[in-house]
């Protein structure tokens, strides 16, 4: 036992280990009768954590009380009757991954400190880069946080090749104002990074969107146009593949050859819906992202694993060093004389967690052959969910083929705050969670299917809720 009583005994934790284990087995198993999502009520979440930090209690007693606020004062995103915002249920698989990584605990900022961890996520960024069509020996990523990180590297990327000596001397040099485009459908991290990376919030265009809410190619080709007559400087496109939205693709293809045109970086954002490279039988719904210099993926979406497993991979091999090197003479040197690339020097995060662990243990455990199969059964679901909505009589707006559903009544059609009340009312039940999405001056709501175990039944309980609330609320 160490000296401080940090450890317990080998026997304690045995203990302890098993009392864990048998109420994270109960929650991952059970969800009858748990809310899927709680009232929120700040005052009394706030009281249940106010605990007495100088009087100790025991291991069971820490991990009753920790699940127990979880369990009322969180949305469970792993009960089948969430329907949100891409947050899936943990895979098994995901989730022994990450109590792998917490005890061995490597430290990805340098390679000598961790080669397997290094190396094993190395290897997943380029399968997967194989997957979204990437010639093998250009692909080069890194793990990120999450997808927001991943698109604020892409926009360093593109700063870091667009504008001649932005790492060092920042934005000042760049005698014409930088600007990036991104369809108004897409995600607002894209807005965040642009501040941030000191270019300003206003340097984002938001391209207008046809019919099906993807990007019109023709309008950004016009406002590109419109920008470099006033002097300003296009470094970068987006393409979205399903949006987080109403899931619309973005046309790939069209954008690149305007990217191609103009010189700017083509980045990706395939968070999501990235995930149908995997099947055999929906790739094609993002042909040509392969054509962008970047993408970002989120493993922690449709892959199914726990947060947080975002990427950014990229077919220039040496974008990311040259936007990210860096010597500091405090790291370890002992992988100097290897053909290595210390992660520090490669991406925003420096000391990091193995996140990559996550997709490499579900690769290892499911295949691809697995991922497969789960990426169409829900695809399945999801027409499924849309012909039970058509045959209730509601309306819908998105025409997307991804499991993402956008749908209303005549009632609350152009009523965004009659939307956001009747998008109360069901998650009030406690049964199912949905969310509202304003677009156009239309409040919709949106059931995404992101939980791999919802099925049938479970669809016939958020259609039952509908009707509920459609009958209390009145059309
Ligand atoms: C979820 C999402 C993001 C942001 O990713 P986080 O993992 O939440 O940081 C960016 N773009 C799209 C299209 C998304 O769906």
């Amino acid at each position: 036992m160490g000296s401080f009583g940090f450890d317990f005994s080998a026997e304690e934790r045995r203990v302890i280990w098993d009392y864990l284990v048998e109420k994270l087995e109960r929650h991952y198993s059970d969800h009858s009768g748990v809310r899927v999502a709680p009232p929120l009520d700040p005052e009394a979440v706030r009281d249940y954590c106010s605990v007495d930090f100088n009087n100790p209690v025991s291991p069971q007693d820490a991990i009753d009380y920790v699940t127990a606020g979880l369990d009322q004062y969180i949305v469970h995103t792993s009960h089948p009757g969430y329907y949100g915002l891409f947050n899936p249920r943990p895979s098994f698989a995901g989730i022994m991954a990450d109590v792998v990584t917490a005890v061995y605990n490597p430290q990805m900022a340098a390679w000598s400190h961790s080669p397997f961890a290094v190396e094993a996520e190395n290897y997943v960024i380029r399968e997967i880069g194989r997957k979204f069509g990437y010639e093998p020996d250009s692909i080069d990523g890194t793990f990120t946080n999450a997808g927001a990180e991943a698109n604020h590297t892409a926009l360093l990327m593109a700063l870091t090749r667009g504008v001649p000596g932005f790492a060092e001397n920042g934005l000042s040099v760049s005698e014409h104002k930088p600007v990036i485009y991104v369809s108004q459908e897409s995600h607002h991290s894209f807005v965040k990074a642009a501040g941030l990376s000191g270019m300003g919030r206003r340097s984002v265009r938001n391209i207008s969107v046809g019919p099906s809410f993807a990007m019109d190619a023709g309008d950004l080709r016009r406002q590109v146009i419109k920008d470099i007559a006033a002097g300003y400087k296009p470094v970068m496109v987006v393409s979205t593949l399903g949006t987080t939205g109403m899931g619309a693709i973005d046309p790939v293809k069209e954008i690149d050859i305007v990217a191609r045109e103009f010189g700017m970086w083509h980045h990706a954002d395939a968070a999501w819906g990235g995930a149908v490279a995997f099947s055999s039988r929906y790739r094609h719904l993002i042909e040509g992202i392969e054509l962008a210099d970047s993408i970002t993926f989120d493993a922690h979406k449709w892959l199914s694993v726990p947060m947080a497993a975002g990427m950014l991979i990229t077919r220039h091999p040496s974008a990311l060093l040259e936007t990210f090197r860096i010597s500091a003479d405090y790291m370890p040197k002992e992988g100097k004389e290897f053909e290595i690339v210390d992660p520090f020097t490669h991406s925003i995060q420096w000391s990091r967690r193995f996140a990559g662990l996550k997709v490499f243990m579900s690769l290892l455990i499911y295949s691809w052959d697995g991922i497969e199969r789960v990426i169409n059964s829900q695809f399945e679901t999801g027409i499924l969910l849309k012909r039970k909505l058509e045959d209730s009589g509601w309306k819908i707006y998105n025409d997307t083929p991804l499991p993402i559903v956008n749908f209303g009544l005549a009632g609350l059609e152009g009523n965004q705050e009659k939307a956001t009340r009747f998008c109360r009312e069901v998650t009030d039940s406690g049964k199912v969670w949905i969310s509202v999405y304003n677009t156009s001056g239309i409040g919709t709501l949106r059931a995404c299917i992101t939980n791999y175990n919802t099925d049938e039944k479970d669809l016939d309980e958020l259609l039952k809720t509908l009707g509920d609330v459609r009958i209390t609320m009145g059309d």
